[in-house]
C-alpha cells in the first residue's frame, strides 16, 4: 500500500488524479490523506469524485472515502477493462481532467475504449478542450496510442453540461519522446468561442489579437454556440510548430472587457514566444505522467526542454516517484530546464 500525503507541495487535485491514474497503470493500491489540503475548499470536489468513480469503474476497484468533501481515500484497483464508458460530473468540473485520469490506463489496455464525459469543457485552471485536442493528444500519439476526441457541446462554469468523447486506440508499450526543439513555426489559429452571449465579444477578441500581431485573417475563427446550456466565452491562441503545438487560453468574465481578455491571452502566447523552449508550463506538467509510465514499462520515457518547472510539476514528480520505478532528472539552465525521464538505474 502506497501512502500519499495530499498536502505535499502544491497540495491540489493533481495529486489525487495522478495517484488514481498511476494506481490503475501499476495495479498498486494507495491511500491518500489530507486530500487537497492546500486548496480553499479541501477534500474531494465533484470533479475529483467523478475521477475517483471513473477510476473505480474502469478497474472494478474497492474504494473507501469516495464522498464529496472526503479528505481521505483508499483505492484498491482490480484489472483495467477496456470498453465503453460514460462519466457525468454533474457540475462544470473539468471533463478533460477526468479523462486524463483514466486515459493512461486505457491507452495501454488490450482493447479499444470509448469514453464520453459530461461537465465543463472550458474551465479556468484546467486544460480546455483545444489544449487536449491540439497540444496533448498529438504528443500522446507520438508515444503510440491514437486518441481522437470530439467536442459535442461546450460547457462553461457554472452551468457545465458540456460533452466531449474520446476513442482510445491503445498501444500497450509506450514509445519514447525527445522534445528538445520547437522547429519552425508553421501556423497559428485564434478561436474565440461565445455561447449565449453577443457575437461581438468574440469578434472584438479576434480584432484585438489581429491588430496586435498582424496575423492573416485566415488564422481567426469566431464560433458562436446558440444551444449551449449556459453562457460562456473562451479565446484560444494555438501556435503550431514542426514538433509541438501550444494552446493558450483566456476566459471572458463579467466586468472584464473582451479586449482585456484577448490581451491577457496574447500575453501568455508572447511570453512563450519570447523563449525558445518547446514545452510550456502546463504541458510540462501533463507530459510527466505518460513519459513516466513509458519509462516504468522500459520502452518509453524521454527528454523535453521547458521553462523552470512550476511547484505543480515538482509535486507531480514526487507523486510519480511513489508509484513508478523511474528516474526523473531536472537540469536547470539559464533559460529553462531539461527534464529527463528514464527507467530507474
Ligand atoms: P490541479 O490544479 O492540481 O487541479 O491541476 C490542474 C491541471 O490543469 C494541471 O495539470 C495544469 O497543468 C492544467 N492546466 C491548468 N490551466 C491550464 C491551461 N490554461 N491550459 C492547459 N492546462 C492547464
Amino acid at each position: 500500500m502506497i501512502h500519499i500525503d495530499g498536502s505535499q507541495g502544491e497540495g491540489g487535485g493533481q495529486i489525487v488524479r495522478s495517484s488514481l491514474a498511476l494506481s490503475l497503470v501499476t495495479g498498486r493500491p494507495f491511500t491518500i490523506h489530507r486530500v487537497r489540503a492546500r486548496r480553499r475548499k479541501p477534500g474531494l470536489m465533484r470533479q475529483h469524485l467523478t475521477a475517483v468513480q471513473a477510476a473505480m469503474q474502469v478497474s472494478s476497484a474497492h474504494v473507501q472515502g469516495a464522498e464529496l468533501g472526503s479528505t481521505q481515500l483508499v483505492f484498491h484497483p482490480e484489472s483495467v477493462q477496456s470498453g465503453e464508458y460514460a462519466f457525468r460530473i454533474g457540475t462544470a468540473g473539468s471533463t478533460t481532467l477526468v479523462l486524463q485520469t483514466v486515459l493512461p490506463a486505457l491507452m495501454i489496455a488490450d482493447g479499444v475504449s470509448s469514453v464520453t464525459l459530461e461537465g465543463g469543457t472550458h474551465n479556468p485552471l484546467a486544460p480546455p478542450f483545444e489544449f487536449l485536442a491540439r497540444t496533448y493528444l498529438p504528443l500522446i500519439a507520438r508515444l503510440g496510442p491514437q486518441v481522437p476526441v470530439t467536442l459535442h457541446r461546450p460547457g462553461f462554469f457554472p452551468a457545465g453540461l458540456g460533452r466531449i468523447s474520446a476513442l482510445i486506440h491503445p498501444s500497450p508499450q509506450l514509445g519514447r519522446m525527445e522534445l528538445l526543439e520547437r522547429g519552425a513555426r508553421i501556423g497559428c489559429k485564434v478561436r474565440a468561442l461565445v455561447a449565449r452571449l453577443p457575437r461581438h465579444i468574440a469578434q472584438r477578441e479576434c480584432q484585438t489579437i489581429a491588430r496586435a500581431t498582424g496575423w492573416d485573417g485566415s488564422c481567426f475563427e469566431v464560433a458562436e454556440i446558440a444551444d449551449a446550456p449556459g453562457p460562456g466565452n473562451a479565446v484560444t491562441i494555438e501556435l503550431q510548430f514542426e514538433h509541438v503545438t501550444e494552446v493558450f487560453t483566456g476566459f471572458g468574465e463579467r466586468g472584464v472587457r473582451a479586449e482585456t481578455v484577448a490581451q491577457r491571452t496574447l500575453l501568455q502566447a508572447e511570453q512563450y514566444l519570447a523563449t525558445d523552449v518547446p514545452v510550456g508550463e502546463h504541458l510540462a506538467d501533463q507530459l510527466l505522467l505518460p513519459l513516466g509510465i513509458g519509462a516504468h514499462q522500459g520502452t518509453g520515457g524521454g527528454t523535453f526542454r521547458t521553462l523552470p518547472l512550476s511547484p505543480h510539476s515538482l509535486t507531480h514528480i514526487q507523486v510519480l516517484k511513489e508509484f513508478l520505478d523511474v528516474s526523473i532528472d531536472v537540469a536547470f539552465g539559464p533559460l529553462g530546464c531539461q527534464v529527463r525521464v528514464e527507467p530507474a538505474r
